[in-house]
């Protein structure tokens, strides 16, 4: 059985995290996500997550609070400034990260995640990724500005030193109405 595309963000992200571990949520959206790391890194462990939205942020307050999940910190926030937000303890130690692009569902559709600011906050998450993490982006591309993004993460992805990063490309292709796919990079364990 050939995982569905989000299940099986959720399993790259679950196989790299454990209890303790700092983690991002790069674009809270509705929260499900937000709450998937909270669970996988526990009371010990720490989510950064951030969203441009207000309407975001409060929606995932409130699935944290209706799960009792305090282990992180909502920031309203471009993913791109994180390195602001970075508490200097959590420097090299981030163990996964998620991005979903594109817009909020049921929100403004041209409020949507810009090349030049994921791309800012991959690099970022990349160089204070712990060997064996992983950052994992679902990119959906049917919207305005979508074919853009998805354009110019392939061709910077594609980019990364072999030696360093395995960079995975997940999605079905014989799919209508241009379904999402996975972006995943993981840091190599240093041998
Ligand atoms: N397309 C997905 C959901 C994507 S939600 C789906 O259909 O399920 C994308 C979220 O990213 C939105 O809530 C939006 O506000 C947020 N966003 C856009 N630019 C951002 C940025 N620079 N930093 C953080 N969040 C951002």
């Amino acid at each position: 059985m050939l995982k569905r595309v989000i299940p099986y963000a959720h399993e790259l992200i679950q196989c790299a995290v454990k209890p303790g571990d700092v983690v991002i949520d790069a674009t809270c959206g509705n929260g499900h996500d937000t709450v998937m790391l909270c669970r996988a890194t526990g009371e010990h462990g720490k989510v950064y997550a951030f969203d441009i939205q207000l309407e975001a942020i409060e929606q995932t307050k409130q699935k944290l609070q209706s799960e009792s999940l305090a282990n992180v910190q909502l920031i309203h926030d471009g993913h791109q400034h994180l390195n602001q937000y970075l508490a200097q303890e959590d420097h090299g130690r981030i163990t996964a990260a998620i991005f979903n692009l594109g817009y909020l569902p049921g929100s403004d559709k041209t409020i949507i995640t810009k090349p030049a600011e994921t791309l800012s906050a991959i690099d970022q998450i990349i160089s204070h990724l712990k060997p064996g993490g992983i950052i994992v982006c679902v990119v959906y591309h049917g919207h305005p500005g979508g074919e853009v993004e998805k354009a110019t993460l392939l061709n910077h992805l594609s980019q990364l030193e072999q030696r360093e990063f395995n960079v995975l490309q997940y999605g079905f292709i014989n799919q209508k109405n241009k379904p999402p796919f996975i972006l995943a990079i993981e840091k190599k364990q240093t041998d």
